[in-house]
């Protein structure tokens, strides 16, 4: 059946509604000390905020062994009243301790499709797949973790989310995933794509398929926020509106709206979703919101 897979099962991929195609309920980082979102109340207060502006779907990117709390995301979709997607995949090394990679190492293909199929430990299933390229390039641990997404690809029908880092190599990601592994690029989201402003390559990426997921603001990406209704113009102009998304990604609780006084969710829905019905129209905002993450995270799941 053609589902979505949420942490409470699947749906049909049109109950998914308004959606916030890449965001952090929860997100715990070696690289980010004592900025952990680790707090299931705040995780159901935001959510709430978001139900409260007419969202219904969070997808939640945060990889396995990074605090994803897959325990609580059920109670926070229900408390929260959302639908959550949940991730497993991995992402950069430089994320983890050591010792946890060391103990995926040379299971990833398996992790990745009992997480999809059976359940995360403590929780529900997850509904896709988490990687990350390298700052324009990837090492071997990228593609060897691209390489496991592939496979689990193959075995599943998931599909793929990517952080590309600063926004950089994604048709690197392209080329592995698609063009090596066969992976066909409509199950790819290339990620974070505002933060390298590139107009050429986000139309290349277009045109080869993927979809394109664009996020924000944050501190840490205000120097290219302000690009982002450019890049979505240019690319509905050349004709891509149909592979659009867009998301909060909140990674820290100072950037959370209930509780930190930062964008947090809400913001997609009072600020954002306005600005494109009246710079871009409300079908293409009906796109961005509704439909393409119908199309990019519903799947014909083969197990
Ligand atoms: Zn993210």
């Amino acid at each position: 059946m053609r589902a979505a897979r949420t942490v409470l099962g699947d749906v049909p991929a049109e109950d998914l509604g308004i959606c916030d195609a890449h965001d952090h309920l929860f997100f715990r980082s070696a690289r980010l000390p004592g900025q952990e979102l680790d707090d299931v109340p705040a995780a159901i207060d935001e959510a709430r905020a978001f139900h409260a502006l007419g969202g219904r779907t969070v997808v939640q990117w945060t990889p396995y062994g990074l605090g994803r709390r897959a325990d609580a995301l059920a109670e926070v979709s229900r408390a929260g009243d959302v639908h959550v997607i949940a991730a497993t995949g991995l992402h950069q090394a430089a994320h983890y301790e050591p010792e946890v990679l060391r103990e995926v190492r040379g299971r990833l293909d398996a992790l990745f499709v009992t997480e999809l199929t059976e359940g995360m430990h403590g929780g529900g299933r997850a509904g896709m797949i988490k990687v990350a390229g390298g700052f324009h390039g990837l090492d071997g641990h990228a593609r060897s973790v691209l390489g496991a997404a592939a496979r689990a690809h193959q075995a599943t029908g998931t599909l793929i989310g990517v952080h590309h880092e600063l926004g950089t190599a994604s048709l690197d990601v392209l080329d592995l995933l698609c063009g090596r592994h066969g992976v066909p690029p409509e199950r790819v989201i290339l990620g974070h794509l505002n933060r390298f402003p590139d107009p050429r390559v986000h139309a290349e990426a277009g045109e080869a398929g993927a979809f394109l997921a664009f996020d924000g603001p944050s501190r840490a990406n205000h120097a290219t926020d302000w690009r982002l209704f450019d890049l979505l113009a240019a690319l509905v102009e050349a004709g891509h509106a149909d592979r659009l998304l867009l998301g909060g990604d909140t990674t820290t609780a100072a950037a959370r709206a209930s509780t930190g006084g930062g964008p947090g969710m809400p913001y997609l829905l009072r600020v954002m979703r306005p600005r494109i019905v009246r710079d871009l129209g409300e079908d293409v905002a009906e796109k961005i919101f509704v439909a393409n993450p119908a199309r990019a995270f519903a799947v014909d799941w083969r197990c």
